[in-house]
């Protein structure tokens, strides 16, 4: 029987999204948003999704995200679990998934104004039910701890409604993180953003894909910041055109 050194082991897929057809209602017809787009993320690893606007990014990165069903295709995630087809899945297993498995972080950070920072990563944890006084005090120690890595140790208890644009967008990325997702969406993070702390979210998210060892998936239409990636797909009309 042969073995391998966990250092020459190749790295693992996390996703991988295989001639994914999404199509929407338009008119009498139907529109083509992602076509037949394939592509693959290792964990601990970042892919960029860029494209002119209405090419389909948006779209691609909600199949990953389970929040759209495609037409057809296949989204292969590697979970605890074993692979699951999210292609294939029924609503609340997207749900759990979403819990569980895949971090999101939009272009808003779409946090709780009455929160503190570190309440929107203790709530996170707390869907699917109350945990126990054990369970708490982990979640709220892993709370602080990812704030602390997102350079906001100082501001856990503080109400994000007193938090900067850049700052709000860091919770969010910890907030994604709570529950040690193996894949790590982002749409056009740093859009909201002014310039230096657009580039400090985007460090972040980077640094945390590999320090995580999650699969990073960044929609952007920075061109510096895709070269940051490891892979690369441009859309253009829903497919992937070669660059
Ligand atoms: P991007 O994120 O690259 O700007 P989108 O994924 O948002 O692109 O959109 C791709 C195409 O799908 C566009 O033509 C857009 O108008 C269309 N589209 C997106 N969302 C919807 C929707 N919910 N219903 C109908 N058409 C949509
Ligand atoms: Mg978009």
């Amino acid at each position: 029987m042969s073995r391998t050194s966990v250092l020459d082991a190749p790295a693992t897929t996390a996703l991988r999204m295989d001639e994914v057809v999404l199509t929407y209602p338009d008119g009498d017809g139907r529109i083509t948003a992602v076509d037949h787009v394939s592509c693959v993320i290792d964990r601990g690893r970042s892919l960029a999704v860029t494209g002119p606007s209405g090419s389909g990014k948006s779209s691609l990165l909600a199949v990953a995200a389970t929040l759209t069903r495609p037409d057809s295709g296949h989204v292969w995630l590697s979970t605890r679990a074993g692979e699951v087809d999210l292609a294939e899945v029924g609503a609340s297993r997207a749900a759990e998934l979403r819990r569980a498995e895949i971090g999101i972080v939009f272009q808003q950070s779409n946090l709780v104004e009455s929160l503190t920072a570190r309440e929107q990563l203790e709530a996170m944890a707390w869907l699917g039910g109350r945990p126990s006084r054990a369970r708490r005090t982990e979640v709220r120690e892993r709370a602080d701890e990812l704030l602390e890595r997102v350079g906001l140790g100082g501001m856990a208890g503080r109400s994000v409604g007193a938090l900067s644009g850049g700052q709000r967008q860091r919770v969010a990325v910890a907030r994604a993180l709570v529950n040690r997702p193996s894949l790590l969406l982002a749409d056009e993070p740093t859009s909201a953003l002014d310039t230096e702390s657009g580039a400090t979210v985007i460090d972040l998210l980077l640094r945390t894909a590999r320090e995580f060892d999650v699969a990073l998936m960044l929609v952007t239409h920075d061109e510096a910041v895709a070269r940051r990636c490891e892979t690369r797909v441009r859309l253009v009309d829903g497919a992937v055109s070669a660059e």
